[in-house]
């Protein structure tokens, strides 16, 4: 009566699960753990969003929408997609939801029969292909050499596209590798898929609005004549500081967008309509916040860039864009901790920076490339910095 479905089998238990078990016993053992594993921001939804949520609800805004969301969200996003990324939609083509993250499960549950492929590129977010495998495709996942950036190169692509190949997976800036993908270099991996129609093309743009060096493009609006094979992922969770009301939106062709209603309104209907009226507070009111908060995470990065590189051992490249930090550890495999354990991997290493300098980092495995980890400095400047240090000390303490 245990029994699961075949489909659930396949899914992978989560290795960051180990990370964050032993986070928390040891945060109960009254460890002072600073927590550097989760992906969001430690600012506050500011205030004029909390409002927007808060007339909603006194004004009764509290009960189902249209499924994909109100016509003022979708107004909002369309609005959104014409400022800042020169993208013209219609509301057909837009839908609202639970979080990014539940449109890019419903895209590939739409899609995607068994034996069909996704390519995606490592390191990648951890969710992507579990998704694919939950549908019964498979993942591609390619892992790139060391010295492109992380990023997917037109010769690797054309390498691994085949019949089988349904959707190319992008997601710029990446986590975790704060890869950030330039116009021309979008165009190009567009011309390798000139030879296969029947291939769509993800992109998920959720950190557009951190980046510190170069431009944000989003593949859509730099290559037009893809744009009705595009589904373009984006939301407020990473914006806004918003990850706990769960909004994320996408355009797309019209066919894709109603295909996402339909399972939507036989799964978990409209999103949240409070969270959806903030979401028009947050897509129309002031954005002149997002510079601040990036300058701001540019510091954290840069002093935690400035603390790490005092150890040889760790290897890390200077991310443009995100706000995570992925460091080569391969140095540091062989090594003996004091308590005479042996770093055979780099979950070895993540679970040692716990145990050993109250640090919590996600291991590279995670993501598809090893032997890495990442930390996400959006935590307060002091905590970057204590917890970087702490980490370059465990290093040097081992033998
Ligand atoms: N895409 C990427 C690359 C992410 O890192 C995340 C969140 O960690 C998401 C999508 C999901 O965001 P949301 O909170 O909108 O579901």
């Amino acid at each position: 009566e245990r029994q699961l479905s075949s489909r659930l089998a396949v899914l992978k238990p989560s290795v960051t699960l180990v990370i964050s078990q032993l986070a928390r016993r040891l945060a109960a053992e009254g460890r002072d753990i600073i927590n550097m594993s989760s992906g969001e921001l430690d600012f506050d939804t500011p205030t004029h969003i909390q409002d927007g949520a808060i007339a909603a609800m006194r004004s009764g805004q509290t009960r189902y929408t249209d499924v994909g969301g109100t016509p003022a969200l979708k107004a909002a996003i369309i609005e959104k997609f014409k400022r800042d990324n020169q993208l013209d939609y219609s509301p057909r083509q837009i839908i609202a939801s639970t979080g990014a993250k539940q449109i890019i499960f419903n895209a590939f549950l739409a899609t995607l029969d068994i034996g069909d492929e996704v390519i995606l590129n490592a390191p990648y977010w951890v969710s992507y292909p579990e998704m694919i495998r939950l549908t019964g495709a498979e993942p591609v996942a390619i892992v790139p050499a060391a010295n492109q950036g992380f990023k997917l190169t037109p010769a690797t692509l054309a390498a691994v596209l085949t019949a089988k190949t349904r959707w190319l997976l992008l997601n710029s800036p990446g986590n975790p590798s704060g890869a950030l993908y330039s116009a021309e270099e979008l165009r190009a991996l567009a011309e390798v898929l000139k030879d296969y129609p029947r291939v769509l093309v993800m992109s998920d743009d959720i950190y557009e609005h951190i980046v510190y060096e170069g431009k944000f493009a989003s593949f859509a609006s730099a290559v037009p004549q893809m744009a009705d094979r595009t589904l373009t992922i984006n939301g407020v969770s990473k914006t806004y500081a918003m990850t706990g009301w769960r909004l994320g939106f996408a355009a797309g062709p019209e066919w894709l967008i109603s295909a996402l209603a339909i399972l939507q309104s036989q799964s978990t209907s409209c999103p949240n309509a409070i969270a959806q009226a903030a979401a028009i507070a947050a897509l129309t009111g002031p954005q002149d916040l997002l510079a601040e908060w990036c300058a701001r995470l540019r510091t954290r990065r840069d002093s935690a860039l400035a603390i790490l590189r005092q150890c040889p051992a760790l290897q890390v490249d200077t991310p443009p864009a995100a706000f995570y930090l992925f460091v080569g550890c391969e140095k540091l495999l062989g090594k003996r901790t004091t308590a005479g354990k042996i770093l055979n991997s780099d979950l070895d290493v993540a679970e040692y920076f716990l145990e050993h300098a109250g640090v919590a980092v996600v291991p590279g495995s995670a993501f598809g490339m090893a032997p890495y980890f990442r930390l996400a400095y959006s935590i307060a400047d002091d905590d970057v910095n204590r917890a970087c240090q702490l980490m370059v000390n465990a290093c040097e303490a081992l033998l």
